[in-house]
Formats: C-alpha cells, structure tokens, sequence
C-alpha cells in the first residue's frame, strides 16, 4: 500500500506546492486547509504520516499536535512540522514541543523526500513509542 500522507496547511500556495511534491514522490495525499478539518481528516483515514503547518487560525499546529497526541490511539502517527519561522533553534523547538520531524518552508523537494523516508525507517523498525 503506497503510504497515505495528511498535509494541514492553510496556505493554499504552500498546500498545492506540497500536494505536486508529494505525488511526485508516489504518495497519496490527503489535503486539509485548517486544523479541525485535519484532525477529524486524522481520525477518520488514520494516515501513515501528518504534516503540520504551525501558524492557522483556530487551532494551529501546537494545539493539532496536542489534540493527537492526547488520544492513545492517534498518538503514533508521526507528526512533522512545517514552518516558515527559519530561525536558529526552530528544529529544537520543534522537536521539544513533540513534532517528529521539521521542515521550513518554502518545501524543498530533497529534505522533503529526505524527512519522509526518515519517518517511513522509524514507522517500519518500530521506533516510533510514546
Ligand atoms: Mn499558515
């Protein structure tokens, strides 16, 4: 089965630019512009790995985070930050917040390939406990 990948990301731009890199890269994408859609878009498919934009109105990536990691059956999926705040020590912070991964934006097709196979080895040897 070709992994399945949720993107919350309320930019359109940025969305579609993710969405072309990902079938490029023969994945299945499940498109969500807001944090509610992707949570309930979460719950329902159970996709392999989400990634997060970190700024949307309502609930942003923090709080979708939180929301899934809170919910034993959720709280395995991988969950990758995207984000445009390109500062020294994002990655850092992302990491303490709970995200598994981080990507800035704009996507770059290599470290996007490169974060999803990382995150594709540690769903396969079972690395992935919480
Ligand atoms: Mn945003």
């Amino acid at each position: 089965m070709l992994p399945t990948i949720l993107v919350i990301e309320d930019n359109e731009i940025n969305m579609d630019l993710v969405i072309f890199l990902l079938r490029s890269m023969d994945m299945v994408v499940l498109p969500a512009l807001n944090g509610p859609a992707g949570l309930a878009m979460a719950k329902k498919l159970r996709p392999s790995i989400i990634l997060c934009d970190i700024q949307m109105p309502e609930l942003d990536g923090f709080a979708v985070l939180n929301a899934l990691r809170g919910n034993a059956k959720f709280a395995n999926i991988p969950v990758v930050a995207l984000t445009a705040l390109a500062m020294d020590g994002d990655r850092e912070r992302m990491l303490a917040a709970g995200f598994d991964g981080y990507l800035s934006k704009p996507i770059d097709l290599e470290e996007l390939q490169l974060e999803i196979r990382t995150q594709l080895a540690s769903i396969a040897s079972g690395l992935t406990y919480r």
